[in-house]
């Protein structure tokens, strides 16, 4: 790993380019913060645009890459024969990212650095979600398996393609290394403020709407949830304000009052732990075991939510149907590609000779969305007729 290097030089002579970035977070970051002055750096040395701070350079790189908004297509709990309301992958990154900003502000930690986090960290999903995850695993089973967290690693590292100097999106240490403290099987390296930030706002993000989008489709009545302590305890907040609601504002308002409790309680519980502001640096909070986490209350109330969610919700007979056919789809196109390899695009055949042939199809299946899965299996799998000219939909 190289350290950053200086950009070529001033645009006018003897003009110096003042390092608004550092002095920025100087101002404003707490000690225990992330600073991008401390990176470890890129892989590949690169010239760095002045003015703008490595992790945000590593967010526009994940923004403006193909495996980012492909996230628009592939499921969060839902599939598009659902309808338009619910979330895709990419609206919950969304809803993740603004979560995970507002709570790392109310931190003073690195609000650049968490936005990278936010944006990369589902960036790995297969289409169809967990069920096509799970797929993926059990047909990789001999070849380690497969996980959308390792598989983002792979895509920002390998598959995607910024520079034609080297492979991969070239990011920071810092995004690489919270990207891998996801990996739930990999080696327990602590996970650095930021990134629990970001591990605090997806849960808090999918609990919120993964709820409320299956009330909106039918799958559960509002009234179930509000049975839920938790639920119960915000409309009751709710409605001492707002004293007639329909149906509709009161989940909307209760929805809101819940995620901006979560806020509070991870803020108080931060401050809360003993010499938080003593603490000198980033390392330093790391060695310390300082921690963003709910408080017990919260924790157990937000367990029993998602326990909820998973009986109710993630078990629907409309979502099992769904697993079901995206696993035969994903495992029929699997032995179909696996026996034709020359039905898949140039990179991925060259993947091949580097990862084996099984992985390779792995690869490339998790590129797809979920149209482009449906699409290619009635193509390769039902015999269907090619269209005779294919939409720019096959991961590349
Ligand atoms: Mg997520």
């Amino acid at each position: 790993m190289t350290t950053l290097s200086q950009h070529p030089g001033p645009p006018v002579a003897g003009w110096v380019e003042p390092d608004l970035v550092a002095a920025r977070e100087r101002a404003w970051l707490a000690p225990y913060a992330t600073r991008s002055a401390d990176t470890a750096g890129r892989r590949h040395a690169e010239c760095e645009r002045p003015g703008a701070g490595p992790y945000a350079i590593d967010r526009d790189r994940i923004l403006r890459s193909a495996a980012y908004r492909r996230l628009s297509a592939k499921t969060q709990v839902f599939t598009g024969e659902h309808g338009d309301y619910h979330r895709t992958r990419l609206t919950h990154t969304l809803e993740v990212t603004a979560v995970a900003r507002t709570l790392g502000r109310a931190l003073r930690l690195n609000e650049d650095l968490i936005e990278s986090l936010a944006q990369a960290h589902d960036l790995g999903h297969p289409p169809f979600g967990h069920a096509g995850e799970a797929t993926l695993d059990r047909l990789l089973a001999d070849q380690g398996g497969f996980c959308h967290n390792r598989h983002a690693l792979v895509l920002v590292e390998e598959l995607e393609q910024f520079n034609p100097a080297f492979p991969g999106l070239n990011l920071t240490a810092e995004v690489l290394a919270g990207q891998a403290t996801r990996i739930r099987s990999g080696p327990n390296s602590p996970a650095s403020l930021e990134v629990q930030v970001v591990e605090a706002a997806d849960s808090i993000a999918y609990d919120a709407h993964d709820a409320d989008d299956a009330v909106e489709l039918g799958l559960l009545e509002l009234d179930e949830l509000l049975a839920l302590d938790l639920w119960g305890q915000a409309a009751r907040r709710v409605r001492r304000h707002y004293a007639a609601l329909t149906p509709g504002e009161l989940r909307r308002a209760v929805l809101g009052d819940l995620v901006e409790r979560q806020l509070d309680d991870l803020v108080t519980q931060f401050y809360r732990q003993a010499d938080v502001a003593s603490i000198p640096s980033a390392a330093a909070a790391a060695t310390a075991g300082l921690r963003v986490a709910f408080s017990p209350a919260w924790a157990g109330e937000k367990l029993a939510c998602e326990q909820f969610l998973f009986d109710r919700v993630y078990r629907h007979p409309q979502v099992l149907r769904m697993r079901e056919r995206a696993q035969g789809q994903l495992a029929g196109l699997f032995a179909c590609l696996a026996a034709c390899p020359d039905l898949m695009p140039a990179r991925y055949r060259g993947r091949v000779a580097q990862v084996g042939l099984e992985r390779a199809v792995g690869e490339y299946l998790a590129g797809m969305t979920d149209r482009y899965v449906n699409d290619r299996h009635r193509v390769w799998c039902e015999g269907a007729k090619e269209p005779a000219r294919l939409p720019p939909s096959e991961p590349s």
